[in-house]
């Protein structure tokens, strides 16, 4: 194909993805450090649950290699609808709930796929931009467990993405999930908390709770970090028949404890995101991008910026810098967009430079007292903040 083809499909269908992401208020990314966690079973639940409270809400699973939402959801003979413009729609699984998954693409249930980074990537882009899946106020999405090129893909695709750390109460689980915090926080991802599955027993015979194992590492550890703790479920056996049997427990047992614990982690998500994009709009949360030309140096030549130290603040306070290099041949827009940066913090900027970065909703904020270093820069700034 000519390389100008190329870039204009590729044009076209970062439009598409642009265009479908702004209809979709709120995209959670359900994560676990490990396996096994019960990560799905959340992602399942909790859409379903949405759903039930009248949310319009997109489940999609992009656990290329052991999809699992169509099972849980037994839905597995539910098929893609074709829309009347061509294009295909989401399986449509109850008048208020979507989804999809890679399941029905494959030719067999036992079809073993070996996927390669870049066709993760642009399947998990197609999954999103291709598919209608029209307003929503929630795309849960189920991505595989650990730190890989999935939780990236998303990352890179859906920037306004928050994710949802699932953990159990084990120290080993506990470790993992401190890799998968330093991980979101390494590619841009913020956090909307954690949740402790299999956290006490519920019994099978009296269907009351039963403390036989340890619980509250989640807790502790969201603490610890200073992440907010969204809730956790019980180990209750109703939750593997119910997963097997395609009626999540949500929709099964409504009135068990179980369910109550699920209906508290859902209040929670909703207040949680709510607050979240509150704090961006009222400036509560930023991620500040300034040009450097050492860690401890800014630059202030506009042909010179390539390297940017960039602060995560909320409520005023630096909560991670990162020092991240662009690209040679990267657009300056493009880098900042990728990075996912609200804020850029000028020395003095020229006034088509600061224009052009508003009018592509990247805000200016513009120091006019020089500081050597970068981090002298956004102290004074966030300092002055405060007394405005
Ligand atoms: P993951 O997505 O993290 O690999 P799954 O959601 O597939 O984990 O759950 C793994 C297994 O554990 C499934 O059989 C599921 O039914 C079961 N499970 C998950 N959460 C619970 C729970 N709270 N109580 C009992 N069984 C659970």
């Amino acid at each position: 194909m000519i390389k100008k083809e190329k870039s204009f499909i590729i044009e076209q269908q970062d439009k598409k993805l642009k265009d479908q992401l702004a209809k979709i208020k709120h995209k959670i990314l359900v994560m676990s450090g490990k396996g096994g966690v019960g990560k799905s079973t959340i992602a399942v639940n909790v859409a379903v649950g949405l759903s039930l409270q009248d949310f319009m809400v997109g489940l999609l699973d992009v656990d290329l290699h052991g999809p699992n939402v169509p099972k849980m959801l037994g839905a597995r003979d539910l098929k893609l609808s074709r829309k009347p413009d061509g294009r295909m729609g989401a399986i449509k699984y109850s008048p208020n709930l979507k989804f999809l998954s890679i399941e029905p693409l494959l030719p067999s249930e036992d079809t073993a796929i070996i996927w390669r980074g870049p066709i993760k990537h642009s399947a998990i882009r197609q999954f999103i931009g291709d598919i209608d899946w029209e307003e929503l106020d929630y795309l849960i999405i189920d991505a595989p467990p650990g730190t890989g090129d999935e939780p990236l893909t998303v990352a890179k695709t859906i920037p306004d993405a928050y994710t949802l750390i699932v953990t159990t109460p084990q120290e080993v689980s506990l470790i993992d999930v401190k890799k998968a915090i330093k991980f979101c926080q390494k590619i841009k991802l913020r956090i909307l908390g954690i949740v402790e599955n299999m956290s006490g027993f519920i019994c099978p015979h009296c269907g009351k709770p039963v403390d036989i194992f340890k619980k509250g590492g989640g807790q502790k550890l969201a603490d610890e970090l200073g992440i907010r703790f969204l809730g956790r479920i019980p180990i209750d056996p109703r939750i593997v028949d119910t997963g097997d049997l395609g009626k999540p427990l949500i929709a099964a047992y409504p009135e068990s404890i179980t369910a109550k614990a699920f209906d508290e982690l859902i209040r929670n998500i909703i207040i949680a995101t709510e607050i979240m994009k509150k704090d961006v709009l009222e400036e509560k949360y930023m991620r500040v991008a300034i040009p450097i030309s050492s860690p401890f140096e800014l630059e202030t030549s506009i042909e010179k910026f390539e390297l940017f130290a960039i602060y995560d603040i909320e409520n005023n306070k630096i909560l991670v810098k990162d020092v991240v290099k662009k690209q040679q041949n990267q657009e300056l827009i493009n880098f900042l967009k990728e990075q996912v940066v609200t804020h850029i913090l000028l020395f003095d900027p020229p006034k088509e430079l600061a224009d052009f970065l508003s009018q592509n909703e990247i805000k200016v904020l513009i120091s006019d007292t020089f500081s050597e270093s970068p981090d002298r820069l956004i102290e004074e700034y966030l300092k002055e903040k405060q007394i405005r």
